[in-house]
């Protein structure tokens, strides 16, 4: 599609004018260094910068060679964001729709817009007939991730939705059952384990997730060097499991099975040792009990794995020196997403390495970390499914509903039907199960407002659109991910380049919007916004039971915070009343923002070091290994020992110059050989009559796409993988570059009805589908 056809504004109006050839042949004046937000990773970058007064350019970026934890590493896409800078398709200015036309208007006409139209929505329907979708991107963003609580608590709706249930909230309501907190996840302790157990992960292409480190690819290598064990369980030889000791080529969706049949081996074989955990530990003989059903051999046909073999890993894993299970998208987006979560700690946990050098240890992060605030061993746990969605009863987590249920919310008649919808940095018709009833559902709504740089899938159903700054327009410091990394670090990095003229900071964005959700007018001052969070967190840090600033006065606590606003002044209030903080000089050598600013590569905290048990915040002060909500679900694993395992399944598979649909629009990135294919394994192409480089029509439940067929080895048989955020072809897009590299999107196919019960997480890993020649 042509993208002047359906914008009502000038061709380039409300965009950058597009750089004149791919590179600049200009030399930087000055270096600046900054954090790549793009994936979990978090390598440091150095950048090139040329120009003065407000018109400078990105020369080149390459890894920071100085930075403590990534050392120089990059991958394709970290040097992209110059490009992604520079992309003429990045909203500039906010747009608004009238007669179904995109225009440019003003940030104050923007939110006069919502303004005139959300407190409609909520006088006639409720608070209840509106909703809220936060993607992916916003755990990257530190003004994402400070400013979006303001926005939720404005909106007052419990149509909460994110990208987690379609990504890794099993593992995060596994976490929270277990230990206390939902981002209280073990990490594997790669670089010094001698046998890692990996299930469902490829970081070859996505360098880790829920384990944040640069170079994943070169940790494998040097732990595959020294001798170590890699085992790789995947349908698929992913770039991965080539280096692995060891390949698994399991039936999707079955990490579950393989994984209690482990701990039924090591129970029936004497090989429990639960190691210097086991005073921390909880219900170790019901876990037990509920993995004897699950031998070898009477999950090999759900598995598709050899009982000798899984008899051989239990073994393997017991009598390594020390060694981690580590499960991610794999694992998390199954039917049995969150028992698989649980039972990859579970066995940590059994062979006595949990929370040991080597094994799966707890980040100590320097701020944000729930685990790091209040009294070790008291706390209130998680509790799940407190309230329920309003069409199909699905159970919130983490004051959520599943994604899944986004469309039916809209598109079910009925009190509390959603009318409004707020989207940030998310583009959930290409990423949520059966988009395309979201697509039509999306088109009915009374008001959409989206902050979004992007035209896309999602945007162009938009009222309003509020475009944020490029990365490197905005200052970073990853809040979530350092929580989860693989050595404690900290590392902040201030915006690189200047505002153009007419844009806004995301934060101001963000807390505006909050205001004119609560009520206000559209021209309300957002500095009220950051005002009363700085006051309500202040407040939070003095007025607790424990705690560096406890008892303290919080005018003198706020005065020592000097002029800083938005999200640098809350970084540094977390910073410094966190575990390594200066508390506002009781440690005057303690950490501050300050110090972060004169460390631009980063300030090393050291490395992981066993936590149990004061990063616990259970009820009990345990870690509770058989927490009831999971014992409950394992019926139903057991039930499904016995299902047919016939038919074709389609799994999601990553690739490295891709990251779901953000960086489509990069020509650098999605050049060349198309990416978007159907894998099948040359077996089934065979029978199907599938031919290498034609069309095959893969259909579900949901949905039918026709996709180029690429037969490989490398595929199990009976498997079939297509990635996702592709889809680009579709009326009303904006996307010049991507528009052309379009492929298929792959949730057309993926049934919002398949969930993991417990999390509400959606099911990628396994879909039903029949495939034919097109
Ligand atoms: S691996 Fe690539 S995308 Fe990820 S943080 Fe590093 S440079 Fe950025």
């Amino acid at each position: 599609m042509d993208a002047d056809t359906t914008s009502g504004g000038a061709p380039g109006e409300g965009r950058r004018p597009c750089p004149e050839g791919d590179e600049m042949p200009m030399t930087a004046t000055r270096t600046a260094f900054r954090t790549c937000p793009l994936c979990e990773a978090g390598c440091g970058l150095e950048i090139g910068v040329a120009g003065s007064n407000g018109d400078e350019t990105v020369t080149r970026i390459r890894g920071d060679r100085a930075d403590v934890f990534s050392h120089g590493f990059i991958c394709p896409k970290g040097s992209a964001l110059k490009h992604l800078h520079e992309d003429p398709d990045w909203l500039r200015a906010p747009m608004v729709k009238r007669n179904d036309r995109f225009v440019e208007v003003t940030w104050d006409e923007a939110f006069a817009e919502i303004a005139r139209r959300l407190p409609g929505v909520v006088a006639e329907h409720g608070r209840d007939a509106t909703a809220i979708y936060v993607g992916n991107p916003n755990a990257h963003s530190l003004a994402g991730l400070l400013y979006l609580r303001p926005l939720l608590r404005a909106l007052g709706t419990p149509n909460v939705f994110s990208a987690s249930t379609i990504d890794q909230r099993p593992k995060e309501v596994a976490s929270g059952l277990m230990f206390g907190g939902s981002l209280t996840v073990p990490v594997p302790d790669v670089d010094r384990t001698d046998f890692l157990l990996m299930l469902g992960a490829n970081p070859f292409a996505s360098n880790g997730s829920l384990a944040t480190a640069p170079d994943w690819p070169g940790r494998i290598k040097a732990l595959v060097a020294r001798g170590g064990s890699l085992v790789v369980v995947d349908p698929r030889r992913s770039r991965t499991a080539e280096e692995a000791t060891q390949h698994l080529a399991i039936r999707p969706g079955a990490d579950a099975f393989l994984l209690m049949a482990l701990v039924n081996v090591l129970a029936a074989d004497d090989l429990v040792d639960t190691g210097a955990a086991a005073e921390y530990l909880a219900g170790i003989d019901e876990v037990l009990a509920l993995a004897e059903p699950f031998t070898p051999e009477a999950v090999a046909p759900v598995t598709g794995l050899d009982p000798d073999v899984i008899r051989r890993l239990a073994h393997d894993l017991a009598a390594a020196p020390t060694a981690c299970v580590y499960g991610r998208i794999g694992t998390t987006t199954a039917r049995f997403g969150t028992i698989a979560s649980w039972l990859v700690d579970v066995l940590n946990a059994l062979t006595g390495n949990l929370d040991r050098v080597g094994g799966a240890m707890f980040t100590r992060a320097a701020a944000g970390a729930s685990n790091t605030r209040g009294k070790p061993r008291h706390g209130r746990g998680v509790t799940i499914h407190r309230r329920h969605s309003r069409v199909r009863g699905l159970g919130e987590t983490f004051g959520e509903l599943p994604a899944s249920c986004l469309a039916e919310e809209i598109d079910t008649p009925g009190e509390g039907q959603v009318r409004a919808l707020i989207t940030v940095a998310g583009n959930p018709v290409l990423s949520t199960p059966n988009s395309g009833r979201l697509d039509a559902a999306l088109a009915t709504l009374d008001l959409y407002v989206a902050v979004d740089p992007y035209i896309n899938e999602t945007t162009r159903h938009a009222d309003v659109i509020l475009p944020p700054p490029t990365a490197l327009q905005k200052s970073h410091y990853d809040v979530a991910l350092l929580q989860l990394a693989l050595r404690n670090v900290a590392n902040y990095s201030p915006a690189v380049l200047p505002l153009d003229d007419g844009q806004l900071d995301e934060w101001r964005i963000l807390a505006r919007l909050a205001l004119v959700a609560q009520g206000a007018e559209a021209d309300a001052d957002p500095a009220v916004v950051d005002d009363l969070m700085v006051q309500t967190l202040v407040g939070a840090a003095v007025g607790a039971e424990d705690g560096p600033v406890a008892g303290r006065d919080p005018a003198e606590i706020l005065a020592a915070l000097g002029d800083r606003t938005g999200p640098e002044r809350l970084l540094d209030l977390m910073l410094r009343t966190g575990p390594y903080g200066d508390g506002f000089g009781a440690d005057p050598d303690g950490l501050t923002l300050d110090a972060l600013v004169a460390n631009p590569h980063g300030i090393d905290l050291g490395p992981l070091e066993p936590r149990l048990p004061e990063v616990l915040r259970t009820p009990s002060g345990m870690v509770e290994l058989a927490p009831e909500p999971i014992v409950a679900d394992v019926a139903r694993l057991r039930e499904a020992l016995d299902a047919p395992t016939d038919g074709m399944s389609l799994i999601g598979r990553r690739d490295l110059r891709s990251n779901n649909s953000w960086m489509h629009n990069v020509e650098v990135l999605v050049k060349g050989k198309p990416r978007c294919t159907l894998h099948v394994h040359p077996d089934d192409a065979t029978r199907l009559g599938l031919i290498d480089g034609e069309s095959a029509a893969v259909t579900s439940r949901t949905g039918k796409v026709l996709v180029p067929i690429e037969v490989t080895d490398a595929i199990r048989p009976g498997v079939v993988s297509i990635p996702h955020g592709w889809g680009h072809d579709v009326d009303g897009v904006e996307l010049s570059v991507a528009s052309r590299y379009a492929g298929v999107n792959s949730n057309l196919l993926a049934d919002e009805e398949l969930l993991d019960p417990l999390s509400g997480n959606a099911v990628f890993n396994g879909i039903p589908v029949e495939v034919a020649p097109a």
